[in-house]
C-alpha cells in the first residue's frame, strides 16, 4: 500500500529543501518552515525555485524518513 512520505520538498534560500511541517491550506509559498537540515527558511515556490539544486542534507534526511537507501550517484 502506498503511503505518502511525511515530508515535502520546498524551494528556499537557493536550494530545494525538505520539511516535515504541515502544508498550509494556501501552500508553502512565503511560509517560514523548519527544514530537515535544521534551517529556518522562507519558502519561495516561484518557478525558478524548483530549478535550484537539492540540499544534500535534506536529501539524506528525506531518504531516511522514507525508509529507502540513498541512491548511488547516477551516471549521466
Ligand atoms: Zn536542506
Amino acid at each position: 500500500m502506498y503511503r505518502p512520505h511525511p515530508f515535502s520538498w520546498v524551494p528556499a534560500d537557493g536550494q530545494r529543501h525538505a520539511t516535515t511541517d504541515p502544508k498550509p491550506r494556501h501552500g508553502y509559498h512565503g511560509v517560514a518552515v523548519r527544514t530537515l537540515c535544521s534551517k529556518k527558511v522562507t519558502v519561495d515556490s516561484s518557478e525558478l525555485g524548483w530549478l535550484w539544486p537539492t540540499c544534500p542534507s535534506c536529501n539524506t534526511g528525506a531518504h531516511e524518513l522514507a525508509g529507502v537507501p540513498e541512491a548511488a550517484d547516477s551516471e549521466d
